[in-house]
């Protein structure tokens, strides 16, 4: 039971109530789908709908037209979304202004190519990523047999930040011996969680570790990569990558990396908030790109994806460009979505409805991210543009229902029924003309 006056109310329920009615109007005109790798956030997302879809427009008008505070919102919202949708393109802006002028270079790379072909390859690739779909298979039952328990990696994690710390908890807890590599230097981190720090890549790879895991920003990967002692590492070594795109990381070992070195994409589809609980039935996505047959191998591969079935993630295999179609689509939306809410200032109120406490739910999942993250959600997935360009056209929709409604109520207040007069009379002239020019003795009578 809460008191409080209705102007209290009123106030309170705008930024909450009428904010989460309209985020997920927003989100509904999009058409969201559960996807084989819904995330938690995107789950968020999803219960919002859930929560609003099957409220009439009447009762999102009313909320919107009859209380004070809800225009404000909407004009909030959409600063929000466009001081986001600006630092996008601003970034954007800067970064290919840099690279056509300051370097003098043209401009070449593979994420740049992807962005200018953005919106035309989003559609070609997307008919090929509905050819590549494969069924997600469960990994657990296929490697409980065939990996020894007991197996131990000795894993070196490359950047240390927030995920690698996060990854290296568990992996040490495992038994696992993991060392690390980070252009911070994180020696206490490191002590702290029983993690050998190297703050030379030359020192680390000396070390001959079987699995070097990237965990560094999807933005330095390419540079952090061309930099790595590949000679000084074990001919046979298995490379990982945990990026949040997987195209991109995967192009890249391809490309660079000595062919005897073995390649697996992945993407633990979580992080240090939305796991800090424990890692049971989270999505775990997986691309054997390149596990050289020899049987150690294919061994070594099986018991590093053990650690995260281990954990009771759950696995699923797909190929990174079947990733990168679900994750725009999802991920991307929910990283978008948390980011504009996060600008907003969402507080916890008295009167917090389900649906509000999702929302909130959401921002506090994404906040911890680095912008450097979503910037690379946004740069490094071919199909995020489109993405962007379908919020910001829903949303645009919501205010054209919600504003085109208000005009017709006002114009039917000034003009009543004179206008409604003018429309009858209109009429009768069109009808009566029709009858003059199909009767020529009514042109007499007149
Ligand atoms: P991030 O901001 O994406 O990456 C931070 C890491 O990148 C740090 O280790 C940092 O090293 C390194 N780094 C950044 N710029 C660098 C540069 N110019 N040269 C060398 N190293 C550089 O934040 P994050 O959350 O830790 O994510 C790491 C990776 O995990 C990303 O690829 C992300 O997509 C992926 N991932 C993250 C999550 C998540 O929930 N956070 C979930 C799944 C996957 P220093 O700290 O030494 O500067």
């Amino acid at each position: 039971m809460v008191e409080m006056s209705c102007q209290e109310h009123d106030k309170l329920a705008a930024g909450s109530q009428f904010m989460t009615h309209t985020v997920g109007r927003v989100l509904d005109m999009l058409g969201l789908e559960s996807t084989p790798i819904n995330t938690k956030g995107y789950e968020t997302l999803l219960d919002l709908v859930e929560n609003t879809c099957r409220d009439s427009f009447d009762l999102y008008y009313g909320l919107f037209l009859y209380n004070k505070s809800a225009l404000e919102m909407v004009e909030r919202l959409d600063l929000a979304f466009d001081a986001l949708r600006n630092e996008l393109f601003g970034r954007l802006h800067h970064v290919v202004r840099k690279q056509l002028f300051e370097n003098g270079e043209k401009v070449k790379s593979v994420h740049d190519s992807s962005y200018q072909n953005g919106a035309a390859s989003a559609f070609s690739s997307n008919a090929l990523r509905y050819q590549d779909v494969t069924i997600p298979y469960e990994f657990k039952g296929k490697i409980s047999g065939s990996v020894d328990d007991n197996s131990k990696l000795k894993v070196a994690i490359v950047g240390f930040g927030n995920f690698g710390q996060f990854l290296a908890k568990t992996l040490a807890r495992q038994g696992h011996s993991v060392l690390a590599y980070s252009r911070t230097d994180y020696r206490d981190a490191a002590q702290k969680l029983g993690v050998s720090f190297f703050s030379d890549a030359n020192d680390l790879c000396e070390e001959h570790p079987e699995v070097i895991l990237l965990c560094t920003s999807i933005l330095s990967t390419e540079k952090v990569l061309k930099s790595m002692p590949f000679q000084r590492l074990k001919r046979s070594t298995l490379f990982v990558d945990v990026l949040s795109v997987k195209e991109f990381p995967r192009n890249l070992f391809l490309q660079h990396l000595p062919p005897e070195f073995d390649i697996l994409c992945t993407h633990p589809m979580f992080g240090p908030e939305s796991g800090k609980n424990g890692w049971n039935e989270l999505p775990f996505v997986f691309d054997k790109v390149r596990i050289g047959n020899d049987e150690r191998r294919v061994a070594r591969c099986n018991s590093f994806l053990d650690i995260f079935a281990r954990e009771g993630c759950r696995m699923v295999e797909m190929t990174c460009a079947e990733h990168d179609w679900h994750a725009a689509g999802s991920q991307f939306i929910t990283h978008t979505m948390g980011r504009v809410l996060e600008k907003l200032q969402l507080e916890s109120t008295p009167i917090n409805t389900k649906g509000y406490e999702t929302l909130l739910k959401l921002v506090e999942n994404t906040a911890g991210d680095s912008f450097e993250l979503y910037y690379g959600l946004f740069m490094y997935n071919v199909n995020a543009m489109e993405q962007l360009e379908r919020m910001d056209f829903a949303f645009e929709s919501l205010k054209k229902q919600l504003f085109g409604r208000l005009h017709g109520v006002l114009r039917k207040e000034l003009f009543g029924d004179s206008e409604k007069l003018e429309v009858l009379q209109e009429k009768s002239v069109r009808k009566n003309g029709a009858a003059l020019s199909s009767s020529p003795e009514s042109v007499k009578i007149s």
